[in-house]
């Protein structure tokens, strides 16, 4: 059975993982590069050019997580989505998928999947928000990616074919968050596991029939 992790920050968990490395480069395992948005700096010109530059390499797996936090005052939203913006146009660019960080900002990101119609996979990572919520972005063609702390609801209620599963932050290994989110599915670790694995498989596969 294997165990994919789409959002880590821990070097150390178990399973198969995208290690989020941000603004660094590791060459030894699968990442994802970007600009968190807390991160955001006067310098993020700068960051994000080294980034892109970095991204091209084929073990940068995904571009992120970057995205929008409304609750992160100090980063003006308009400069927020300006350096979102910026990582949407590199997924493209380089036809690899986008791990969303997304706080009480959800409305703009369905809005920018729309008005853009990206041809590279979305996910919103470590997803806690409400049933009618995920129905929203599910519908849309976004990813969620549940971790450690989910809502019960709207883990059973997401299409299985939209569902990811992450570690982020957590110190657990990922087979315990797997474990969780099955008991509220209602379903075993392992059929949980084989729907992740094959959602992955798409998730970081580019469509071209989606492109522009
Ligand atoms: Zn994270």
């Amino acid at each position: 059975m294997k165990l994919i992790d789409i959002h880590t920050h821990n070097k150390e968990q178990e399973g198969i993982a995208i290690y989020n490395s941000g603004t660094s480069y590791l060459e030894d395992r699968p990442i994802s590069m970007g600009l968190h948005p807390w991160d955001i700096g006067d310098d993020w010109k700068e960051k994000f050019i080294a980034v892109a530059e970095k991204a091209e390499e084929s073990n940068v797996v995904a571009i992120g997580e970057c995205g929008l936090d409304k609750a992160r005052r100090e980063v003006p939203f308009g400069v927020q989505e300006e350096v979102f913006r910026a990582h949407i146009e590199l997924s493209e660019k380089l036809h690899k998928p986008l791990i969303i960080h997304c706080v009480k900002a959800h409305d703009r990101v369905l809005a920018l999947h729309k008005e853009i119609s990206p041809g590279q996979a979305w996910a919103i990572h470590g997803f806690r928000g409400k049933p009618q919520l995920a129905m929203q972005l599910a519908k849309e063609g976004i990813y969620l990616s549940f971790g450690e702390l989910f809502n019960a609801e709207s883990v059973k209620s997401v299409p299985q074919e939209m569902i990811l599963i992450e570690s982020d932050e957590s110190s657990k290994p990922v087979r315990e968050i797997y474990r969780a989110i099955a008991a509220a599915r209602g379903t075993t670790i392992e059929e949980l596991a084989g729907t992740v694995e094959e959602n992955a498989v798409v998730f970081t596969q580019f469509r071209p029939d989606r492109r522009r």
